[in-house]
């Protein structure tokens, strides 16, 4: 039990050290955010969502964040609405109360994938059909979280570098990974095949046909279609950078590049009708078309809008840099006066015991145990460990948590096709 007293003793930071942590990065100066969105409409069933005003510390202005998102909803908008209504309270829900900064970004990835979770079950726990990419976007201060399933992608340009894609489509058509994972979990993988036995169109998904590997929703697809996202984590350097996040309406007419480019110094806001405006002149209005422009700019030039990269730097090659464990914050200052963005976490994995880890505080403030996923209480004969049973069970920890309630652990065996066919919770 050393190991776990450990851990315990690991999750309680000292007040005292936790507010001068916090009263040092108070000092570090605060970039300011601008944004705007545009969109063109189709079938009515994309939905972007902006909040500015979110708070860590409910009443401290201090640690306000943003929240940034696009869903691209499918076979009706149910999913999309029900999605930007409830995923942020979700995200929220899963993360522990009371951590600084630091620790409240480290802990974001895992609330995500429990968010994307719990909001997939409930929805479908509503009976109704349709479904819902989501490409679900924080930003506090320096530091950008994404977390997406489907395929609305987010970029990232910033200046003096290439532009990079911050999200990975979940696309059969172009995931191999995404395919074999499907196929290994039950799932057909082949294209619509018209009279004659010729085969048209994307590569789909049956049972339910659907282009896409995961999203949240479409509860008539298989249940390998799963609702966790792929999450990267950045941070900017001092010069900061432009997001553009956008339905597949933009990024099946303009490549990453393309669409960067084409707003290249513009304010935000004109920026995004820009978008919207070159993808519909290369391919006219073919589906629901929506993006959002997202500057993230360094106090010293706060009034110009984004520039454009001046000449090509030869030296810009390295773009990411993953962080070392030794030396994390000197490392991270030097990588931000040379202008390199900081990759701080990437993980897109589809099993749900790989994202939850088991460093996860699986006591709520009560002591009591809670499933990682829902937040509900759990009696303590009732919690089932995410590692329980699984096929790596040789090296995982089966009596730690996190630990999941028997609802959340049958989803979690539905999407690893564990679950006998046909069978399925409503
Ligand atoms: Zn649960």
């Amino acid at each position: 039990m050393g190991s776990r007293d450990e851990r315990h003793r690991h999750n309680l930071v000292p007040l005292a050290a936790l507010l001068s942590r916090e009263m040092k990065s108070e000092k570090m100066e605060k970039p300011t955010l601008r944004y705007g969105y545009a969109a063109q409409s189709r079938k009515g069933e994309d939905y972007f969502m902006v909040k500015t005003d979110c708070q860590r510390i409910q009443g401290n202005p201090s640690s306000t964040f943003s929240v940034f998102a696009i869903l691209d909803g499918h076979n009706g908008n149910a999913a999309a609405i029900y999605s930007k209504d409830h995923l942020l309270n979700h995200v929220l829900g899963a993360l522990p109360r009371g951590l600084g900064r630091d620790e409240w970004l480290q802990a974001l990835p895992r609330a995500l994938v429990a968010g994307f979770v719990k909001t997939d079950k409930e929805f479908q726990s509503r009976g109704e059909t349709s479904g819902t990419t989501v490409t679900f976007v924080i930003v506090d201060r320096w530091t950008v979280t994404v977390a997406s399933v489907g395929d609305s992608r987010c970029i990232l340009d910033t200046q003096g570098s290439a532009v990079s894609v911050l999200t990975v489509d979940h696309r059969l058509e172009e995931n191999v990974e995404e395919r074999e994972r499907v196929t290994a979990s039950g799932g057909e993988v082949g294209r619509l095949s018209i009279v004659g036995g010729a085969e048209v169109g994307p590569l789909r998904c049956w049972p339910g046909g659907l282009c896409l590997s995961r999203s949240i929703g479409d509860m008539d697809v298989g249940e390998f279609i799963v609702p966790i996202p792929y999450v990267k984590q950045v941070k900017l350097s001092s010069v900061g950078g432009r997001l553009i996040i956008a339905s597949d309406g933009i990024w099946d007419a303009l490549s990453s590049e393309m669409a960067a480019k084409s707003c290249r110094g513009l304010p935000a806001e004109l920026a995004a009708r820009q978008v919207v405006k070159e993808a519909l002149r290369t391919r006219g209005l073919k589906d629901d078309t929506t993006c959002i422009v997202v500057d993230i700019i360094p106090p010293d030039n706060s009034i110009q809008p984004f520039r454009p990269p001046k000449k090509q730097n030869k030296f810009r090659a390295l773009l990411f840099r993953k962080r070392s464990h030794n030396g994390a914050n000197k490392l991270s200052k030097k990588l931000s006066a040379v202008g390199i963005v900081e990759e701080l976490f990437e993980e897109g994995s589809a099993m749900l015991a790989e994202r939850l880890g088991d460093e996860f505080s699986s006591k709520s403030t009560s002591g009591l145990l809670i499933c990682a996923v829902c937040q509900v209480g759990l009696a303590p004969s009732e919690g089932i460990s995410v590692h329980a049973g699984s096929i790596f069970s040789m090296s995982s920890k089966p009596w730690q948590g996190p630990f999941l309630c028997a609802d959340c652990r049958d989803k979690k065996d539905a999407m690893e096709g564990k679950r006998p066919s046909g069978v399925k919770v409503a």
